[in-house]
C-alpha cells in the first residue's frame, strides 16, 4: 500500500476542543474540493507531496514523533481520499499508545467508517452551503454523508465534537436548517464540543454576526464556543 503525504511536523493544535496541545500533524496530499477559505492550497493537488510505502510512512511518524506529544492528527488535504492508508497509519499510532485524531470534511461515510475504528478523537466538520466545498446541487448529499459520519461516531462512543467554519457569507436560514438536521441526530450529551470557527483573512465575519450564530446554537448546545485558529495568531504552521 502507498500513501501520498504532503508534510509531517510537530506544532500546537490551533483548532477545536484540544487547542494548545502538542501535536504531530500528518498532512495527506490531495483534496478535490473547493472551499473558498482553504488555507492548505499547496496540498490540494492529488500529485502534491511525496509518495511513500505505508511502512515508510509509519517509520516517518516514528522518527518525527517527539516526546510528550499529546496526539497525532491525520489532516489534509482531505485524508479520506486515502482512507486505507489513514487507517493503517492510525492503527500504527494507536499501537504506540498515542491518541489519534481525524480532521476531515466527512464527505463519504463509507470511507469514514473504515477509518473510524482507529481514531480516538473526531472532529466532525459541517460545511456551510456558502463554503463552496461543493455546488448547491451536491450540498444535500454532502450533509447526508456528514450526518451519517456523526451517527457512526456517537454509536461507537468516540470523543466527538462539531466544528463549523463561518464567514461573512454565512447566511442565517441555512445555518438554522443545519442545526435542526444535526440535533435530530445527536443530543448535547453526545458531543464533547460545538465550535464556531471564524474564517481568517478572507470574508471574516463581524463580531455581531458571530454572536448571532452563537445564539442560534446555544438553545441546542449551551457550551458552544467561538474559537479562531490559534496557530494563525501564533504564526505557527
Ligand atoms: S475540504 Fe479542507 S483541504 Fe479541501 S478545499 Fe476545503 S478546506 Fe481545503
Amino acid at each position: 500500500m502507498k500513501v501520498r503525504l504532503f508534510e509531517i511536523f510537530t506544532s500546537v493544535e490551533g483548532e477545536g476542543i484540544l487547542y494548545g496541545t502538542k501535536t504531530l500533524f500528518v498532512r495527506l496530499a490531495g483534496c478535490p474540493f473547493t472551499c473558498f477559505y482553504c488555507d492548505t492550497v499547496d496540498a490540494l493537488p492529488l500529485d502534491s507531496g511525496k509518495e511513500y510505502a505505508i511502512e515508510e510512512a509509519c517509520g516517518l511518524i516514528d522518527k518525527e514523533l517527539q516526546d510528550k506529544t499529546f496526539k497525532v492528527n491525520f489532516t489534509g488535504g482531505e485524508p479520506l481520499i486515502q482512507h486505507d492508508a489513514v487507517a493503517e497509519m492510525a492503527k500504527h499510532v494507536q499501537s504506540l499508545k498515542i491518541p489519534t485524531y481525524l480532521e476531515s470534511a466527512c464527505f463519504d461515510s463509507n470511507k469514514f467508517s473504515h477509518v473510524l475504528p482507529f481514531i480516538d478523537y473526531v472532529k466532525i466538520e459541517f460545511k456551510t452551503v456558502d463554503s463552496n466545498f461543493v455546488d448547491s446541487k451536491h450540498y444535500p448529499n454532502l450533509i447526508e454523508n456528514t450526518l451519517d459520519c456523526l451517527r457512526y461516531c456517537v454509536s461507537s462512543k468516540k470523543i466527538t465534537y462539531i466544528k463549523v467554519v463561518v464567514s461573512s457569507k454565512t447566511k442565517v436560514e441555512p445555518f438554522k436548517k443545519l442545526l435542526t438536521d444535526i440535533f435530530k441526530v445527536v443530543s448535547k450529551e453526545d458531543l464533547a464540543g460545538f465550535i464556531i470557527q471564524p474564517t481568517y483573512g478572507i470574508s471574516e465575519p463581524s463580531l455581531e454576526h458571530l454572536l448571532n450564530l452563537y445564539d442560534l446554537v446555544h438553545p441546542y448546545y449551551n457550551y458552544v464556543r467561538i474559537i479562531p485558529q490559534l496557530q494563525k495568531l501564533m504564526g505557527a504552521p
